[in-house]
C-alpha cells in the first residue's frame, strides 16, 4: 500500500512510496483504511527533530478512516464503523485515567519504539504510534474511536488532534469566563481552535496574534474581535485592557521566546495556557520575583487537557450544532502524492488545515 515516509529526521520532503504494509496485525489491534488525515504542526516538529520521534517514519497522527479488519477480543467497533485515530489512547486502568484525565495516559506510548509498518528495506515507524499518511494503519483498539456515520472524514480527522486540542484549552484548561479578555498567540488550526473555544465561553475579547495575514483574516471570521501581527499586540494590549494585560492568554507555538511575550501579556493573576508542542531544549525563563508577585497561573494543556472521549464527543454536538465551524478549517485539499504540497503550505502560514485525502 502507499504511504509518506521519511527517510532521516532532519529531511523536509517526504518520500510517496507504494511497498509499505503496516505489521502488528493482532488481538487487540485494529485495521483502518485511512481517508483523510489533516497535517498538524506537530508532523514538522517530528520531521525536524523538535519532538523525538524514530525514523524512518510515517508521519500523521490527525486522522479518520474505516475500520477494516478487528483483532481477537476488541468488541467497541467492527468492520465497517468510522472511526478517529487517536494518537493518545486511553487505557482506562491508570491512575490518570481513573481520574478522568486521560490525556495523561502514557499506556499509548509503550509501544513507541515498535515499527508500525515495513519495507522491503526495512522497519519503519509511525509518527505516535499511528502514522496516517498511509492508506492503511494498524492500531492499538483505543486508538480507533467509533463516530457517526454523518461525520464526515475530513471533519472527523482535525478532531483527532488540532481542534481537540484548541477548544479544549479554552473549554477544558482555562475555563474560560464570560466577559474576559483573550489573547491567542499562533493562529494556525489550532489556534483558531482556541479563539472558538473562548467564543463559545462568553470572552468578551479576543485579539488573534500572528505575523500571516491570511491567518489574522480567518482568525476574525471565527470570532476574533481583533486580529494584529506581533508587533502591535503591545499596543492591542494598552486598547483592550488599558494596559493590564490579558485575563488568559493561549501561547499556540511552542517556542520559549512567544512563551515569554505570552507570560509578559498576561494580567496579573491572570491565565497563562501552553499549547504549543516545543523542544526539550528550548527553555523558558522565569524569574523568581515575578513568579510568586505577579501571582499568573501557568496551565499548560496537552490535547485539550481533559478526558479524550468525551472532548470529542462535545466537539461533535458543536459541530452538529452549528455553533462552531470546522469545515472553514480546511484551507487545502491535496491527494497523498500532494503531501509536500501540504508541508510547504504549512510552513509558508497560507494554511489552517490542509486535508490529505487518501
Ligand atoms: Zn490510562
Ligand atoms: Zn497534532
Amino acid at each position: 500500500m502507499r504511504a509518506a515516509v521519511l527517510h532521516e529526521t532532519g529531511q523536509d520532503k517526504l518520500e510517496v512510496l507504494d511497498d509499505v504494509e503496516a505489521v502488528g496485525f493482532g488481538p487487540g489491534k485494529v485495521r483502518v483504511r485511512v481517508r483523510a488525515t489533516g497535517l498538524c504542526h506537530s508532523d514538522l516538529s517530528a520531521m525536524n527533530g523538535v519532538l523525538p520521534q524514530p525514523a524512518p517514519f510515517v508521519p500523521g497522527h490527525e486522522g479518520a478512516g474505516e475500520v477494516t479488519e478487528v483483532g481477537e477480543g476488541v468488541t467497541h467497533v467492527k468492520p465497517g464503523d468510522r472511526v478517529v485515530v487517536c494518537w493518545l489512547p486511553a487505557c482506562g486502568a491508570c491512575p490518570s485515567c481513573k481520574r478522568g484525565q486521560t490525556e495523561l495516559c502514557l499506556a499509548g506510548f509503550m509501544n513507541a519504539g515498535t515499527p508500525n509498518f515495513k519495507r522491503p528495506g526495512g522497519d519503519v515507524f509511525g509518527f505516535a504510534g499511528t502514522g496516517t499518511f498511509a492508506e492503511e494503519v494498524v492500531v492499538a483498539a483505543g486508538c480507533a474511536v467509533p463516530i457517526p456515520d454523518d461525520v464526515p472524514f475530513d471533519i472527523a480527522a482535525l478532531i483527532g488532534c488540532g481542534v481537540t486540542t484548541g477548544l479544549g484549552a479554552a473549554l477544558n484548561t482555562a475555563d474560560v469566563q464570560a466577559g474576559s479578555s483573550v489573547a491567542v498567540i499562533g493562529c494556525g488550526g489550532v489556534g483558531i481552535s482556541a479563539i472558538q473555544g473562548a467564543r463559545l465561553k462568553g470572552a468578551a475579547e479576543i485579539v488573534a496574534v500572528d505575523p500571516v495575514a491570511s491567518r489574522r483574516e480567518a482568525a476574525l471570521a471565527f470570532g476574533a474581535t481583533k486580529a494584529v501581527s506581533p508587533d502591535e499586540l503591545a499596543d492591542a494590549r494598552q486598547s483592550v485592557t488599558a494596559g493590564e494585560g490579558f485575563d488568559y492568554v493561549f501561547e499556540v507555538v511552542g517556542r520559549s521566546a512567544t512563551a515569554r511575550t505570552a507570560y509578559d501579556q498576561t494580567r496579573r493573576g491572570g491565565t497563562l495556557v501552553v499549547v504549543g508542542a516545543g523542544a526539550m531544549d528550548d527553555f523558558l525563563q522565569l524569574n523568581m520575583f515575578e513568579l510568586f508577585f505577579d501571582e499568573k497561573r501557568i496551565l499548560p494543556s496537552m490535547y485539550g487537557g481533559g478526558d479524550v472521549l468525551s472532548s470529542y464527543e462535545r466537539t461533535i454536538a458543536l459541530w452538529r450544532a452549528g455553533r462552531i465551524d470546522l469545515e472553514g478549517l480546511i484551507t487545502h485539499r491535496v491527494p497523498l502524492a500532494g503531501i509536500n504540497e501540504a508541508l510547504d503550505q504549512m510552513r509558508s502560514g497560507t494554511a489552517l488545515r490542509t486535508c490529505i485525502e487518501i
